[in-house]
């Protein structure tokens, strides 16, 4: 099959979170199993700093707005692992300092950014060669589902071609002014809740929900829970509507990038059979956030995340003052939210012997902190499918999640450290810092620590078995519309 994908995201050059793990590593996984694979993604700055000499595969193709039309180039990226990269160019709408908007803010005209790109990608692929089937995630791309089925149509190349669409994050759905469907040349009559319309706003992953051919979330959990009003955002109605066509499936991880016995960002390489040079990690570690002499009895707990209300901060910062009194080092890397930056900031000022926080967006430090760390955070509100929490298990790191989405699906807490991490349920600090504790516990009894470091490390999450199921997915949707 030759599949397109289409993302606002894709590792290595455009990255703000898990998206673009996937989008990189499932096309990988897709090419191996002998399909052909397309990836369209924006010509950002930073793609742009990553690739000056893309080159220019079309010259040309026009976007048509109500009153004028814009005019984007598309770029050759090349391929990577067998995957091909295209981009998509228009210096106006994304040579820009950062992806998304600035930190006071999205950008006033994301849906004018991410409505060309849906329907560049459509275009370009018409003229380039029209896939079997339109692969597009979240609501950046999800308007390519909704143009095929309207304003595409009757094109008799694209009537026969289905569209997946992947919820990575229902809690981001681009909510836009109802004369968004102007702009994008919509017809008044899909500005309905049945079709477009949602709090009377123009809702971008509504839309892809309601045309897709199918839908898939990131993990078995995520799919069930946002089809209750708890985690649906308010789409659960139309998520429900479409339980028949929606499947969890849960991210793979990329294990040439996620391994401790190969990884070139960490000190040393370790495995589970030669784990000496974990400790190594750990010191390297500590040693980078200007912590010395901690004791092999000090349980260092690592944390990497956008610093967002969905990470769960506030329990952390709920029980922090509780927390310090054990005999834990809390070492946090992320950024996101100035409300937890600052929060955080304040906390590691006032525990300097107990809480480092660093504000940046980092990968060594991320891939130094899984290697280092000896237990890994996670109490997330929501975690759609969460890739930290299974790389953490791939370096012998133990996760502590909150029992939900794929957390749920892949974390395994039993009596006395027997699974592979602990979990807490509800939305309860306490409960936070009990499962902290039942870690400690563990962790001061090596011999069961060992073993459970072990276990966890054995744990496979490649991308092999998930992309057999997003290709049962395709030969679906294919065979639906054919
Ligand atoms: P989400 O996509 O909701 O942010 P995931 O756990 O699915 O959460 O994926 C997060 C990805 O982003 C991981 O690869 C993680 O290592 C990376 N990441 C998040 N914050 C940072 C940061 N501050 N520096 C480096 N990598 C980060």
């Amino acid at each position: 099959m030759h599949i397109v994908f289409a993302a606002s995201e894709c590792s290595p050059w455009a990255k703000t979170g898990g998206l673009a793990d996937v989008v990189s590593g499932l096309p990988r996984a897709l090419v191996k199993m002998g399909h052909k694979v397309s990836v369209f993604l924006p010509y950002y700055r930073q793609v742009a700093k990553a690739m000056p000499d893309a080159k220019v595969v079309l010259q040309s193709v026009t976007i048509p707005f109500p009153y004028y039309n814009r005019f984007v180039r598309i770029l050759d990226g090349g391929v990577h692992w067998g995957v091909q990269n295209y981009f998509v160019d228009s210096p106006e709408l994304f040579d820009r300092e950062s992806f998304y908007g600035t930190p006071s803010g999205d950008y006033p005209d994301n849906a004018e950014r991410f409505g060309l790109f849906s329907r560049a990608v459509i275009e370009a692929t018409k003229i380039m060669g029209v896939p079997d089937v339109y692969h597009v995630h979240d609501w950046q791309a999800a308007m390519v589902a909704v143009l095929m089925r309207s304003t595409y149509y009757f094109d008799p190349v694209l009537r026969h071609v289905p569209a997946v669409l992947t919820i990575h994050n229902a809690g981001y759905q681009g909510w836009f002014p109802p004369r968004t469907i102007e702009m994008l040349l919509l017809p008044w009559d899909m500005f309905t809740f049945e079709k477009l319309e949602q709090d009377d706003k123009f809702n971008f992953l509504k839309g892809g929900i309601v045309y897709a051919d199918a839908l898939t979330t990131v993990s078995r959990k995520y799919a069930e829970e946002i089809q209750t009003a708890e985690y649906g955002n308010g789409l659960e109605g139309t998520l429900a509507k479409r339980s028949g066509d929606l499947f969890g499936i849960l991210n793979g991880v990329d294990y040439e990038e996620w391994n401790p016995a190969t990884d070139p960002n960490i000190a040393a390489h370790y495995s589970a059979e030669k784990l000496a040079g974990k400790k190594e990690c750990r010191r390297d570690l500590l040693h980078a956030f200007g912590v010395e002499n901690v004791s092999d009895e000090t349980a260092v707990i690592g944390v990497v995340s956008r610093f967002a209300t969905q990470k769960g901060f506030d329990f952390i910062v709920d029980i922090m003052d509780r927390l310090v009194q054990e005999d834990i080092i809390l070492l946090m890397l992320g950024n996101g939210e100035e409300y937890y930056e600052r929060l955080l900031v304040e906390m590691a000022e006032r525990y300097p012997q107990k809480i480092r926080v660093q504000v940046k967006f980092d990968n060594v430090m991320a891939h130094k902190i899984e290697a280092g760390a000896d237990m890994f955070l996670m109490p997330s509100r929501y975690e759609p499918g969460g890739l930290n929490q299974i790389y953490s298990l791939k370096y012998g790191t133990i996760p502590i999640v909150r029992a939900t989405g794929g957390l749920d699906d892949t974390i395994d807490e039993q009596p006395n450290g027997g699974g592979n991490g602990f979990k807490f349920w509800g939305y309860d600090s306490g409960a936070l810092l009990d499962a902290i504790q039942r870690a400690l516990g563990v962790f001061r009894n090596k011999t069961e620590w060992t073993t459970m470091m072990k276990r966890a490390m054995a744990e496979d999450f490649s991308w092999d078995k998930p992309a057999q199921e997003y290709v049962r997915v395709y030969e679906r949707v294919v065979h639906n519309r054919s």
